[in-house]
């Protein structure tokens, strides 16, 4: 069957007596009850030999599990676990795959939160980072003898770098005993799989995309088989569970997926292409675009692209921009996206990125295309930019 189809049915429920809801109930549980201690035993039994079994709700229920075999088919893996966000998801995939005086490496165009936990959390306990471009073509040099994972995003956060998945997955195998994990949020499992490109553990912010409406949080860990026993048991371990009800919006949210990503993706050329002809533009960091230095790669590995890009503006004019920002009308200042909503972002990666130098470079407004038309919004942005000029 083809994606759209699998969509559309994976994760409904079994039928009972003939009949069944269209969509997974939403159990919420916290205890399960068991009719005799012989029926607890066995479910138990089963649950410790790694199958999956209704137990306790921090374990999951019928509707996490529903969710996560869609996520699973999504990114083409042998099983996920959800997490209370995607950060969540980050962070018990760090704290699971290193340990005291290990090292990591990380791409520099990581999401700025996940910075964060390696330079403190992380740091402080004994983890180490080296930070890599995402343009570097030697990865192989920084890798220590205490390297244990290599930690990639792509296309980066904010300026959208891709990177060779498989190149850095080839680094990996040749030094022997490195796990490579990617932070998959901007194509969702629509556009690209990282797990087909060799990497062990597959990352989704579901709050983005698979939510698509901006009213949940919730993360995935996608996994190998090789992999998936060490995350399914950090989630007991550290005690995360993702409430049902959540789990259901993001279950309808994947329904549409196939259609709503597509959409994104068209209006965004739309927008991003009226943008590049700007004069008060000096770059447009989306791969999607014939001009971005990434385009042919993502013609080779993406099936699509999300609708988030970066413009870049031209330099010295960093007080217009920002009066630019608050002159949009139909884009909300905000953080987060993947959402139906269009959304506008400033950002500085100045003081953050300690690899490529990005401070002789003019400002960085993030977009979020959502699903108005998109006339629309280049009027917008049309006015704002003529009321700032
Ligand atoms: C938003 C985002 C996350 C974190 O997701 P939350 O659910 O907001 O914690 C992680 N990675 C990337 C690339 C993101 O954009």
């Amino acid at each position: 069957m083809r994606r759209a189809t699998r969509l559309t049915h994976l994760g409904r429920p079994a039928y009972t007596e003939g009949r069944r809801p269209v969509n997974q109930p939403v159990v919420r549980a916290s205890t399960v009850e068991y009719d005799c201690v012989d029926t607890m035993r066995r479910a138990r039994a089963r649950r410790d030999e790694g199958h999956r079994a209704f137990t306790y709700g921090l374990r999951g229920t019928p509707t996490t599990f529903a969710l996560e075999d869609v996520i699973t088919d999504l990114e083409g893996g042998f099983a996920t676990k959800l997490f209370p966000s995607g950060l969540a998801a980050i962070s018990s995939l760090l704290l699971t795959f290193l340990r005291p005086g290990e090292h990591v490496l990380v791409v520099d165009t990581v999401y700025e939160p996940t910075r964060r936990l390696l330079d403190q959390y992380l740091a402080e306990r004994g983890i180490e980072h080296t930070f890599y471009s995402p343009r570097d073509n030697d990865l192989g040099r920084l890798v220590r003898d205490n390297t244990r994972l290599i930690y990639t995003e792509t296309p980066g956060s904010v300026t959208m770098e891709l990177q060779d998945l498989s190149r850095v997955v080839a680094v990996a195998r040749e030094h022997g005993g490195i796990r490579v994990a990617c932070d998959n949020t901007w194509s969702s499992g629509y556009c690209f799989r990282p797990l087909e490109h060799g990497a062990d553990l597959s990352i989704i912010a579901g709050t983005k995309y698979l939510g698509g409406h901006s009213d949940l949080m919730l993360g995935s860990v996608t996994a190998t088989e090789a992999t998936y026993g060490a995350i399914h048991d950090a989630t007991t371990t550290l005690g995360l569970s993702v409430s049902s009800d959540d789990c259901a919006l993001a279950l309808r949210g994947a329904r549409t997926l196939h259609i709503r990503y597509p959409a994104h993706q068209k209006s965004a050329v739309r927008v991003a292409r009226w943008l590049e002809t700007r004069s008060e533009v000096q770059a447009v960091h989306y791969p999607a675009l014939e001009s971005s230095p990434d385009h042919a790669l993502w013609q080779a590995q993406f099936e699509g692209a999300a609708g988030l890009f970066t413009v870049e503006f031209v330099t010295g004019s960093e007080d217009r921009v920002e009066r630019f920002v608050d002159a949009l009308r139909l884009f909300a200042i905000g953080s987060s996206w993947g959402g139906f909503e269009s959304l506008v972002l400033p950002c500085d990666v100045r003081a953050a990125r300690c690899v490529d130098d990005w401070s002789a470079r003019g400002a960085l407004v993030r977009f979020h295309i959502g699903l108005e038309d998109p006339e629309d919004l280049i009027e917008d942005l049309d006015a704002a930019l003529s009321s700032v000029a």
